[in-house]
């Protein structure tokens, strides 16, 4: 028995997810719907929190985090802190497929890795993002005059600022952060994939939920597969998208699974607790996500689809 192929994403997948359904209906891999997806989606120049385009860290440098997660065998591969590659969804496959015994590379190490594998080498910032980055520098310190200042002025000078422009980071309004993406194929496989910026002006060197399994990213393919957005440190603390697909294995209903995980990390003292967006699928198909905000959407596209369908995510 064929299982109906779906896709679901986050808000701004729907740059890639049309090329997902299409693979998926011409009898593609669940992996391979979502990686195309996701390069389409990093591939956007107009999108500040995923590949090239996407802001940078405090010291004016991009660095992505991307995983990847098969719901049968629950294989994993991830990057965090990459530099200078614009497509870190394909790398964090590459680490699961031909790197035995590897999960997770980070930072130089994954740099070495992209590069020995051939992967294409990119400039990630952008004159907009630049842009947005130095006006983001200049209203509390006039004299800084952009990132190479900020290195160059010393390690003490540089640490202050870059302190600062953390703490100086609030969530914006509308649909910012982490793309997520989870496709079934038609051989009833599951994939998710997810893939980011991570939060504008972090601390270098931060890796968030969307590298590490069960925080940003699960799938189990006896329940389904769940993925964050938002602070990322909020679903590491609980584990999100664990606690997402554990409740499915419970028997919640899948916007309800995901409701419970933002009810969870709202329980934390953090002025951002509710600062995060999730969304899961089932093994046969049915979907739902949820928000720490109103307003907030996910989109979904079935064989019968020309276009993705929003869905309202449910409100915490
Ligand atoms: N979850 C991402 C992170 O913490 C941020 C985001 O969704 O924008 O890196």
């Amino acid at each position: 028995m064929t299982t109906r192929p779906i896709i679901i994403g986050s808000e701004r997948s729907e740059v890639g997810l049309p090329a997902g359904m299409d693979l998926l209906r011409h009898g593609g891999s669940a992996l391979d719907a979502v990686e195309a997806a996701l390069r389409l989606c990093e591939d956007n120049l107009e999108d500040h929190y995923v590949g090239t385009g996407g802001l940078p860290n405090a010291r004016g440098e991009v660095e992505l985090d991307a995983s990847v997660m098969i719901g049968s065998s629950r294989a994993f591969g991830a990057v965090g802190a990459v530099r200078g590659f614009p497509h870190p969804i394909s790398i964090a496959r590459a680490v699961f497929e031909r790197l035995p015994q590897h999960c997770l590379l980070v930072g130089s190490g994954a740099e070495l890795f992209a590069e020995e594998q051939g992967f294409e080498r990119a400039e990630l910032l952008t004159d907009e993002a630049k842009r947005l980055f130095r006006e983001s520098l200049a209203p509390s310190d006039e004299s800084v005059e952009g990132e190479k200042t900020v290195a160059a002025r010393g390690d003490d000078r540089y640490r202050v600022t870059a302190i600062e422009l953390v703490k100086r980071f609030r969530p914006h309004d509308g649909p910012w952060g982490t793309i997520n993406v989870i496709a079934l194929d038609e051989s009833g496989e599951m994939v998710v994939g997810v893939s980011t910026s991570g939060y504008p002006w972090k601390y270098p060197g931060r890796v968030g939920d969307s590298a590490l399994p069960g925080t940003g990213i699960y799938c189990d393919l006896r329940y389904g597969g769940a993925a964050c957005t938002g602070r990322g440190e909020m679903s590491m603390r609980v584990t999100g998208a664990r606690m997402v697909v554990d409740a499915l294995a419970r028997g919640e209903a899948p916007s309800q699974a995901c409701r419970l995980m933002l009810a969870e990390a709202a329980t934390l003292p953090d002025a951002y607790a509710a600062e995060l967006r999730t969304l899961c699928l089932t093994p046969v198909g049915q979907h739902g996500g949820a928000a720490g905000q109103r307003g907030s959407t996910y989109n979904v596209m079935t064989t019968a689809s020309t276009v993705p369908e929003v869905f309202p995510r449910t409100p915490l």
